[in-house]
């Protein structure tokens, strides 16, 4: 499935969609807490189908304003709470968790209730109650969105999320699978990843991050420290946050836009690509916070995705391959090698070796 992101024009009416995720959240937290009391009373797991028919009961009277809430929606939300049980019943996850308000960020419309696109419209009805009449009616209301993209087959569902700036991004959720092969070239690399050098390519050449947080560090110092000025709460703290979740978020897509470049580069020029299994947990603990400037995990989702849209061999060594320590030319390891040696010198071939080329190497031959 491919998906595609557009952003919402920003307008007031903008605030009912927030007042949508807002009571969603609601039955967000509702349904999780209904679900731990049930726990401690000693009752069995309510599944989708009995979430569904409490859902119905409490929806006529202790929370008639949920009926206004496009069911589809709720619906998609009691799936994902059943969906995050049965991950922990099956012991793959801890137990799940219930959100805070403004962590609460998005709502799916599954099928094609609900809404409606049309050229750069997004048609959402909300419902409404009709005094007039006595009954729920629709109320479409139009939202333009920044289509600087078509998208391609046939529409799944569409997801709105709201981001820590308040932005609305419209995901569009399609069956579309791109293929486009690269010709081959056969060329082979491994790379390995490095804190001084981001990426070292087995044939010796290194790539450089352009540290794009360390770039923007003045400014978040100036951001923070006026932020702890203010009255926590008041209209000039919100402002000052979001401010400052602007920054951060120009950050991630920099990172993110400098990522995609660099992969495409690397996958025109190799047929396979090898990497290290990564250990984000221990790189963390080695190297402390620089790690998440660096954001392997991403770069190497990215390559992974483009390996198979190009018809690129990817690989990834184990992280418990040898890579520093071996020499790359005749195998045997240099056990006198210290993490402050840069350069060394095989002491049986004698061959000149670059630390980091070195565990390329080495990882393009485990590979
Ligand atoms: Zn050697």
């Amino acid at each position: 499935m491919r998906t595609y992101k557009y952003q919402i024009r920003e307008t007031p009416k903008n605030k009912r969609i927030g007042n949508l995720l807002d009571d969603m959240w609601q039955v967000h937290e509702y349904f999780h807490k209904w679900q731990r009391q049930r726990y401690k009373d000693g009752l069995s797991y309510a599944n989708y189908n009995a979430m569904s028919a409490h859902l119905t009961a409490i929806k006529k009277i202790t929370y008639p304003h949920w009926q206004a809430l496009p069911s589809q929606a709720i619906q998609s939300e009691l799936k994902r709470i059943d969906a995050a049980y049965q991950q922990f019943f099956k012991k793959l996850g801890g137990r799940p968790n219930i959100k805070k308000r403004h962590k609460f960020k998005s709502i799916t419309f599954p099928g094609h209730a609900g809404w409606k696109l049309k050229e750069n419209r997004l048609i959402l009805s909300f419902r409404k109650w009709d005094s007039g009449t006595s009954k729920w009616k629709f109320d479409k209301v139009p939202y333009t969105f920044h289509k600087h993209r078509g998208f391609k087959r046939t529409i799944r569902c569409i997801t709105i999320k709201r981001d820590t700036v308040g932005t609305y991004w419209l995901y569009v959720i399609t069956d579309a699978s791109t293929t486009d092969p690269y010709s081959p070239t056969g060329e082979s690399v491994g790379i390995d990843f490095g804190l001084e050098t981001y990426l070292t390519l087995s044939n010796g050449e290194k790539i450089q991050s352009p540290h794009y947080l360390k770039q923007s560090l003045k400014t978040l110092r100036i951001l923070h420290k006026s932020l702890s000025r203010k009255v926590r709460g008041s209209n000039n703290w919100w402002r000052c946050v979001r401010q400052l979740a602007r920054v951060y978020r120009h950050i991630a897509n920099q990172r993110k836009d400098w990522h995609w470049k660099l992969v495409t580069d690397l996958c025109r020029r190799f047929d396979t690509l090898a990497v290290e299994l990564l250990n984000l947990e221990g790189m963390k603990r080695l190297w402390g916070r620089q790690v998440s400037d660096l954001s392997f995990g991403q770069f190497v989702e990215i390559l992974k995705f483009k390996c198979i849209k190009h018809h690129r061999e990817f690989c990834q060594v184990g992280q418990w391959t040898p890579t520093t320590k071996p020499c790359s030319d005749c195998g045997s390891p240099n056990h006198t090698l210290s993490l402050s040696d840069r350069q060394w010198i095989c002491p049986e071939c004698g061959s000149h070796h670059d630390r980091d080329v070195n565990a390329a190497r080495n990882i393009l031959r485990a590979a």
